[in-house]
């Protein structure tokens, strides 16, 4: 599953469109694949929101309503393998390491989450995103539907020829709500987060963490193989978000926006440096110096995106 590009609003009329508000169109298509009576099959959702924050929250609400229709084809469903793209701003962080401990908990079904790396291509979800739009595009052109948000959409998408597709409504109070509950939940930043590509429920609070997806014939059915290793959570629950304000203003603000905060690990010695989306930064690799930026950020763990030297000069590369 993925998030397709939002959709946004167009009238018949370009001319007319161009002075009108556009609205934007969370769209999360998701493929499901199972087997029945021995033959691997699919079924095609699409979750279609007016909430457009792409984040955990959002997420974790759509599982909400996810699993549930995954139940509704199979009841006696034992296991879910999800693959997902691997931003750490949605899919591969705490949050999520946290909703995969607790996946039994929660949705009464175990389930083990695996990361394409970045730039694996298109898959079905890339597919089925755009065909969702290209009919809405064709039905608004043909006259046969008028979609101005997100309500719009999903009434056209619920009625439409595309009767293979299941389409669910994600409301974003479910989100906000949602939001609330991951920022009362105090969860230790995890280690070596961005390496991690298949992440495993053990019990409420452990996972076992993959540094590659493995299908051998006992993780196929949700056992483990000596390929993962166990990971504790540390995180604490029931924390109220009044509680988190007043321990906010208990401790003094020692923050500089301008400065990059640095600590030295008490281990190795080394200076630990704190940054976050977007800074500036200059690394040491083999003795040689290397300018960038961070393009990603997550729990301990950043990407850097570096300067390119061509002649004299530092550019950057292209995406
Ligand atoms: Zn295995």
């Amino acid at each position: 599953m993925d998030f397709a590009e939002n959709y946004t609003c167009r009238s018949v009329d370009e001319i007319q469109s161009a002075y009108w508000h556009q609205t934007a169109i969370t769209l999360h298509p998701a493929v499901a694949y199972f087997k029945l009576d021995g033959s691997l099959q699919h079924r095609s959702f699409v979750v279609i929101s007016n909430e457009l924050a792409h984040n955990t929250s959002t997420v974790w609400s759509i599982l909400d309503i996810l699993v549930p229709q995954l139940k509704q084809i199979d009841a006696n469903l034992e296991y879910i393998h999800y693959w997902t793209d691997s931003p750490s701003s949605q899919y591969r962080n705490k949050h999520i390491f946290q909703v995969i401990a607790n996946h039994v908990e929660l949705f009464n079904v175990a389930a083990r989450w695996n990361y394409f790396e970045a730039g694996h291509g298109k898959g079905p979800c890339d597919g089925l995103g755009g065909a969702t739009k290209r009919f809405a595009d064709e039905a608004i052109k043909m006259g046969a539907a008028v979609i101005q948000d997100a309500a719009d959409f999903f009434t056209w998408a619920s009625t439409s020829t595309m009767r293979e597709v299941t389409f669910l409504w994600l409301e974003r109070d479910a989100c906000q709500q949602k939001l609330e509950v991951t920022s009362c939940l105090k969860i230790k930043p995890i280690k070596g987060t961005m390496k991690y590509h298949a992440v495993s429920s053990n019990d409420t609070r452990s996972i076992i963490v993959g540094e590659t997806s493995c299908y051998c014939h006992d993780c196929l059915t949700g056992e483990v193989c000596s390929h993962w290793d166990l990971h504790i959570l540390d995180y604490k629950r029931n924390t109220t978000v009044r509680d988190e304000q007043q321990q906010q203003q208990s401790v003094p603000n020692t923050t500089n926006n301008d400065i990059i905060h640095e600590t030295v690990d008490s281990n190795t010695g080394l200076q630990q440096v704190a940054c976050k989306d977007g800074d500036f930064v200059a690394c040491v690799y083999d003795k040689k110096w290397y300018i960038g930026f961070v393009s990603e950020e997550d729990d301990d763990d950043v990407n850097v995106s570096f300067m390119q030297a061509s002649k004299a000069m530092f550019k950057w590369p292209q995406p």
